[in-house]
């Protein structure tokens, strides 16, 4: 559920109509719903209710700082992949202690950063990074909490882009070596192992291959532990999937992967953490853009918008598909017709859909991309010298920028020119 809904014929993003921030700030541009993304945390939140945890956002998958402020006045912690995103969270005013720290590969800069501006914990990837996490924290005089991310080698069923549990892929350590190297971990003074970390992948459908991975963590937890490691806290990721489309099955809800949590492990008494993106911010926005030409190609219409793969790069990079309506309501019973709908960047992989049913549309109309939350702004680029696009937040018949759009100045003058030419 989200509140991006028609009124009286126009969508509105809650209390304010979508035209209304068009006219405003110029398409194309992104709109979140702070009502949506409130209550897609509280799912998750109250999904825990009864277990000591803590929600950490994954903010990678939407990190402008009025996003961050919004879910961490709600009591969100975050999740971070990078010393950029550690820096935006803070500046967000989310503490250390409510920030973890994901990422393959940690730089000694980056675990500087964070041990010095106050972690939670981190999630440790490999053994060698292990080691400068060790040599970082002694070298500052701290002990760095950690976990140990396992990769459980199960089959997430999703994109092979996004699908990080298998034994082939490049994250975490396989779970057959977690004795010896949690033993290698406790034997190191700059390090305190206080948990596990598991992240199978993203936009499962199914609860299938998270049963499968914390039932492995739950065994595990009981092997670390007979073999004297205080584990009292886990770390089981992020990844549950939201609906792309009105008309296919239905992921798993929030509250069912809590109810699995506690089945599953409940038992061990740890703390529980989870670090949802995707659900928490996919379907708490859209991006809005304008048809700037209705081509007539030989077999198909083109709609040319003023948005393109840059702005939103899921369908090229992963063929994703998005909803995209028309911000007039169509007419009950108007005739729709195929349309391939397209950006005008030079490359045939900037194709939002081909052959997408549309209601009759002219140059100057503006549609909405559905679920364009997650993974959106934040993949977003300046290829072909096209602005960063703006983004707004809306908060009930209140809307505000929350990212202006550069001029090209901005973005010329960022280039320099060396002292030879
Ligand atoms: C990407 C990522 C997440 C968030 O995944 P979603 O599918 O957006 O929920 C959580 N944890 C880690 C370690 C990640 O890499």
């Amino acid at each position: 559920m989200d509140h991006f809904l028609y009124r009286d014929g126009a969508l509105y993003a809650e209390d304010v109509p979508i035209s209304e921030i068009a006219a405003a700030v110029g398409t194309p541009f992104y709109v979140y719903s702070t009502a949506t993304l409130l209550r897609h945390f509280k799912l998750f939140d109250d999904a825990l209710e009864g277990t000591e945890h803590l929600v950490c956002y994954a903010m990678k998958a939407a990190s402008n700082q009025a996003i961050l402020k919004t879910l961490a006045q709600a009591g969100a912690g975050m999740d971070v992949v990078s010393a950029g995103e550690y820096l935006r969270a803070k500046a967000a005013g989310v503490p250390g202690d409510k920030i973890v720290f994901s990422g393959v590969g940690k730089t000694a800069d980056e675990i500087r950063t964070a041990l010095t501006g106050g972690i939670r914990q981190f999630n440790v990837e490999s053994e060698p990074e292990m080691e400068v996490i060790n040599a970082v924290a002694l070298e500052l005089g701290v002990i760095a909490p950690i976990t140990v991310r396992v990769n459980p080698d199960v089959d997430a069923k999703t994109h092979a882009k996004i699908a990080t549990g298998k034994s082939e892929n490049k994250f975490g350590i396989p779970i057959a070596r977690a004795s010896e190297v949690y033993a290698r971990a406790a034997s190191l003074p700059g390090l305190e192992v206080i948990g596990i970390d598991v992240h199978i992948g993203s936009q499962l459908t199914e609860l299938e291959p998270f049963e499968m991975a914390y039932t492995k963590v739950a065994e595990l937890a009981e092997r670390l532990r007979s073999e004297g490691h205080n584990i009292r806290r886990l770390d089981l990721g992020g990844g549950l999937g939201i609906p792309y489309t009105r008309s296919n099955d239905a992921p798993p809800l929030p509250v069912e992967y809590g109810a699995l949590i506690k089945k599953t492990l409940g038992h061990l008494g740890c703390e529980i953490e989870i670090e949802p993106g995707r659900l928490i911010a996919g379907n708490a926005g859209l991006m809005v853009s304008k048809v700037i030409y209705v081509k007539s190609g030989e077999d198909r219409d083109f709609l040319i918008l003023d948005g393109a793969m840059n702005d939103l790069i899921r369908p090229a990079m992963y063929e994703a598909h998005h909803d995209i309506v028309a911000v007039n309501e169509p007419m009950p019973g108007v005739e729709q017709r195929p349309y391939d709908i397209v950006g005008p960047v030079c490359e045939s992989g900037d194709t939002f859909a081909k052959e997408r049913n549309m209601p009759p549309l002219e140059a100057g109309d503006l549609i909405a991309f559905r679920s364009a939350g997650a993974y959106g702004a934040v993949m977003s680029s300046e290829y072909n010298t096209r602005p960063l696009i703006p983004e707004v937040l809306v908060n009930g018949d209140q809307f505000a920028v929350i990212r202006e759009r550069p001029s090209f100045d901005e973005i010329i003058n960022r280039d320099t020119i060396p002292s030879w030419l």
